[in-house]
């Protein structure tokens, strides 16, 4: 059931990254030590994360990069193109889309793609319906056509059943994206090369590709708020409306998409400065138990629960919380 073997280099270089800890533990030898956990088949949910000794309440776990990000439309100040952190408004216009200098390296690759398109029309659809993951199938589609993810990057998520009625309400949504692309200005001469690579990823964008990616990540997508925000800004944005959109994007990464659910988790995540996640142990956990987060807001009552995941996860709840009617 594990696949690692299709992990590809890149995923392979942030699973090591996230992991960094253990790397460089040989060198540095006050690190802490690899994180407390392995993935395994659970008897009834599928993969899972369990605890490989005794974690105690509050404990960093780990941390995780993301494999892809993309920040919201809605985000009331600009947030990293990359990492989601929050851009301070006194940043000259300029420098609005990068938080630094690493991060507008690690994502030139395929910025340098998605900018020479005109994403007007797909984002006008993205924010008239409030959608979300079209706008991660196309950085990851920008990321694929430059080069930095190869076409199978996220196979091995588990993706949600969807119906032919699901697929074929995406036809809007893909129709535009590959219509931004076929249009996209590459008169640069450097871009010959990735008009060659465009062409051949056109070939691999095709309509079950997109149905195919937002069947993961409808699932495993991550909807990212900051705990680390500007204390102006959580009350500007208090003052502004209740309503205010307070994420600042949505993420994929791979390890936090084995963990399982449970209405009354021992585990959660958190994001401090940007996207990068952090688990950390709600309560002490023993060694070879699981670790599950709560997939949706824990304070919501059981009907609530029970219809908030059949529909958007596609499965019914069997918690104990659950159970016992709470
Ligand atoms: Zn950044
Ligand atoms: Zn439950």
């Amino acid at each position: 059931m594990y696949r690692w073997v299709s992990i590809s280099r890149l995923q392979k270089k942030q699973l090591v990254s996230s992991f960094s800890n253990t790397a460089t533990h040989h060198q540095k030898p006050n690190l802490p030590s690899p994180p407390p956990i392995r993935v395994s088949l659970t008897e009834s949910a599928g993969r899972g994360v369990f605890a490989t000794r005794r974690i105690e309440a509050g404990q960093l776990i780990h941390t995780a990069k993301p494999l892809l990000t993309h920040p919201s439309l809605s985000t009331p100040n600009s947030v990293c193109y990359f990492c989601l952190r929050r851009i301070t408004a006194n940043s000259s216009p300029h420098q609005l889309l990068f938080c630094s200098q690493d991060c507008k390296h690690n994502s030139k690759i395929f910025y340098d793609v998605e900018s020479r398109a005109d994403w007007s029309a797909f984002h006008d659809y993205c924010r008239s319906q409030g959608l979300k993951y079209p706008l991660l199938a196309k950085r990851l589609a920008c990321m694929i056509i430059s080069g930095a993810a190869s076409a199978d990057f996220i196979d091995i998520l588990q993706p949600e059943s969807l119906s032919s009625e699901m697929i074929s309400q995406m036809d809007e949504g893909f129709g535009l994206l590959r219509n931004a692309f076929t249009k996209a200005d590459i008169t640069d001469e450097q871009m010959t090369y990735r008009l060659y690579q465009l062409s051949l990823t056109l070939q691999v964008l095709s309509r079950q590709w997109y149905a195919s990616v937002l069947s993961r990540f409808r699932i495993n997508a991550f909807r990212i708020e900051l705990a680390g925000g500007l204390y102006e800004e959580l009350l500007s944005l208090a003052a502004a409306s209740i309503e205010a959109e307070i994420a600042v994007g949505n993420a994929v990464y791979m390890l936090p998409s084995f963990y399982n659910h449970d209405c009354d988790p021992n585990t959660h995540i958190v994001w401090i400065e940007n996207a990068d996640a952090r688990l950390k142990a709600l309560r002490d956990v023993e060694e070879g138990e699981e670790l599950r987060i709560c997939y949706i807001d824990v304070s919501m009552g059981r009907d609530a629960r029970q219809a908030l995941l059949a529909q958007g996860f596609g499965f019914r709840c069997n918690c104990p919380r659950c159970l016992s009617g709470d």
